[in-house]
């Protein structure tokens, strides 16, 4: 909120696709607790499953069949996927995917792309998307040398860079959101995620997704169904637990079961599988079928084109994925950080406040998503379609 000048908002509750802050003012919501809530706020059946698991108990750190019928859920919707390793949080899924693929690889370069995310783990800070890109810094105070050196970052939709440091390096991963949704929503140019799989099976690289966002919102099997390539290892988180803390890396049983207690390499969490966490993700996938993704690329073209309506005859660019959408303050093209960077902030700033004033809870940063979801509804995209109208004349005035 302090890139946007304004003070911060105390949300007192959610219902739908509304937010209501503690001095009752009411918001259209377009952040949904940054993805998770693909359903909403206080979704019944989300609830009520939390309820009823709670009425269990909270926490066993012991297994539970229902983790286990969510690994199921997994593993039915990417088929690159034949064990799932439950986390509490998507950094920490994103950090044992790459320790993972640096026990199998024997090597301990990570490739990651500048303005993607994966969560704030020491070494992939490095040019972070997300809060880091939203306050312009460029790494963290307290990261060692030695893990800032353990990662690459290259340019995203950038072949050549990929080649050059897959050349260069010993690299054990390359780290990718297969659509770039931290720095605002880049998605892959043409034949980008072949090339990476590609290129990093000849490079004997682990090509990892990080679908933290896209995963079961972009499609039912994530991006990697979007775009029909698979990866070595995939990295899950938000919606996976329908709003309470879960995540996990997945991958064929193979690479999987070198993770302990069953193989050599450590990983652990004492509320991993969390029982609340697991019936709010499981309630939400029961939800999320064909017909239901169908349903969020409507409401997501919908408000996409309404967007792209409004550009024609102002200096902004639309990027848009099924469930996502981000309006660049740019008269040139965004297809990377350093496109996206070059967006104007202030404006988007100004953007940003008229639209609260107008009863619209917009991400409050240039380099964030606009998550939609099945609460929202075409009059509620019109709505804020009216109000953008309305923003734009005020932040381009
Ligand atoms: C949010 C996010 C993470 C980190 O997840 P947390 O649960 O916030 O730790 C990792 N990768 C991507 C792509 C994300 O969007």
């Amino acid at each position: 909120m302090r890139q946007i000048g304004r003070e911060p908002i105390f949300i007192d509750y959610g219902e739908g696709c509304e937010i209501v802050d503690v001095d009752g003012n009411r918001y259209l919501d377009w952040v949904g607790s940054w993805g998770p809530l693909i359903l909403g706020h206080a979704e019944p059946a989300v609830i009520s499953a939390v309820i009823e698991a709670a009425r269990r108990g909270t926490s066993f750190g012991a297994a539970t069949a229902a983790e286990v019928q969510l690994a199921d859920e997994v593993v039915d919707r990417f088929p690159s996927v034949e064990m799932v390793r439950m986390t509490s949080s998507g950094t920490e899924a994103a950090m044992g995917a790459v320790r993972l693929a640096r026990a199998i690889t024997g090597r301990e370069v990570a490739i990651k792309f500048a303005g993607a995310y994966h969560g704030h783990s020491d070494g992939l800070l490095a040019d972070a998307g997300s809060g880091l890109a939203t306050l312009g810094v460029p790494g963290s105070p307290g990261v060692t040398s030695a893990q800032a050196a353990a990662t690459v970052v290259v340019p995203w939709n950038d072949r050549e860079a990929v080649s050059r440091a897959l050349e260069e390096h010993p690299v054990a991963a390359l780290l990718a959101e297969p659509i770039a949704a931290n720095m605002g929503v880049v998605p892959p140019l043409p034949g980008f995620l072949e090339f990476l799989r590609e290129a990093t099976a000849a490079a004997g690289a682990l090509l990892v997704f990080d679908e933290v966002i896209t995963g079961f919102r972009v499609a039912r099997g994530g991006a990697q169904e979007l775009y029909g390539v698979e990866p070595d290892l995939t990295v899950l988180g938000k919606i996976i637990g329908g709003g309470l803390p879960a995540a996990a890396f997945a991958g064929p049983r193979e690479a999987m079961e070198r993770i302990a207690p069953a193989g050599d390499v450590y990983q652990a969490g004492t509320l991993s599988g969390n029982p609340l966490a697991v019936a709010a993700g499981l309630a939400t996938m029961s939800r999320l079928d064909v017909a239901a993704y169908a349903r969020l690329g409507e409401l997501t073209e919908r408000l996409a084109d309404g967007f792209a309506t409004l550009a024609e005859d102002r200096p902004l660019q639309v990027s848009a994925a099924p469930g996502l959408t981000t309006l660049f303050f740019s008269p040139e093209p965004v297809h990377d950080f350093a496109s996206a960077s070059a967006c104007d902030t202030e404006a988007h700033a100004r953007f940003c406040r008229a639209l609260l004033d107008r009863g619209v809870y917009p991400p409050p940063s240039q380099f964030e998503a606009w998550f939609v979801s099945l609460a929202h509804s075409e009059a509620t995209v019109d709505r804020t379609l009216e109000a953008a109208a309305e923003a734009l004349d005020e932040a381009l005035a």
